[in-house]
């Protein structure tokens, strides 16, 4: 799941500030806040272009790439993040052999969850999203991105910061009958958002990477990111689940709904 910093929609193309000295690339998440240091790029730069796109393409990677850890060389080869379509996306998932979690192989496919979804950035991402049809998921919200959120939206999504979180074989319960209506946006239906009616109290059981049962109670913007990301294991994507006239470009997020649709925010 995008981290859906809805009422910052990215403009597209991302525009490239150039200055008299050096070129300011915004990340993603920089557009917003100026709590990151920019990127800069400061050699012999004059008006006209300048750098070559191949520097700038391993710049900004490596911008991304600092983000998380040091290991450069293993982050370059990391899955790309598969977009529906493709039928791993659409179909259920098979469960994770208990026995198999400590292998290096299902390692590996938490390791690269991680990474890519920390790289995209996202605060949520299923093992089908790398094309790996098993039931894992994994989620992480930050201070950080959700300081480039708006205080109210915050307050309105009961959006709060969780460490990461690994989940093999989980399963979701619904706690209550609250549910509330957002936007939401994945990872793969780029450039998208549309509303969507989530439980507000949700409790999911399953294994940690250890092949340790965990359980997890969560209830506002973390319950609906633990329902996304399930949904995916049973290959439900959100446009499966969305209010079909709500769905929009992030370009068009900021648009009134149209007449007849409910209003966003608890039911
Ligand atoms: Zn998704």
């Amino acid at each position: 799941m995008e981290p859906l910093h809805l009422h910052h929609p990215l403009p597209n193309p991302i525009p490239t500030h150039v200055s008299k000295n050096s070129i300011f690339i915004p990340s993603p998440l920089s557009i917003v806040s100026n709590t990151r240091p920019p990127l800069y790029l400061n050699n012999n730069i004059n008006n006209n272009n300048i750098v070559s796109h191949k520097t700038l393409t391993l710049r900004r990677a490596g911008w991304f790439l600092g983000l998380t850890d040091n290991n450069n060389k293993k982050k370059m080869n990391l899955p790309e993040i598969v977009k529906v379509g493709d039928p791993v996306l659409h179909e259920a998932a098979e469960e994770v052999d208990p026995n198999e979690i400590k292998s290096e192989r299902v390692q590996k496919v938490i390791d690269d969850m991680v990474s890519v979804m920390r790289k995209a950035p996202g605060v949520g991402l299923a093992a089908p999203q790398i094309g790996v049809p098993l039931r894992i998921i994994v989620l992480e919200d930050t201070k950080e991105y959700i300081s480039y959120a708006p205080k109210e939206e915050i307050k309105a999504q009961d959006r709060r910061p969780f460490d990461l979180l690994v989940i093999l074989n989980p399963k979701l319960e619904k706690k209550s009958k609250r549910t509330a209506l957002f936007f939401e946006g994945c990872l793969s239906v780029d450039g998208f958002r549309a509303v969507v009616e989530r439980n507000l109290d949700v409790e999911v059981t399953g294994l940690d990477r250890n092949g340790e049962p965990i359980k997890i109670t969560a209830s506002g913007w973390q319950a609906r990111i633990l329902q996304h990301e399930c949904d995916h294991l049973d290959g439900t994507v959100y446009v499966d689940r969305m209010l079909p006239r709500t769905f929009r470009t992030v370009e068009n997020l900021l648009l009134p709904l149209a007449q007849g649709c409910p209003k966003l925010g608890p039911r």
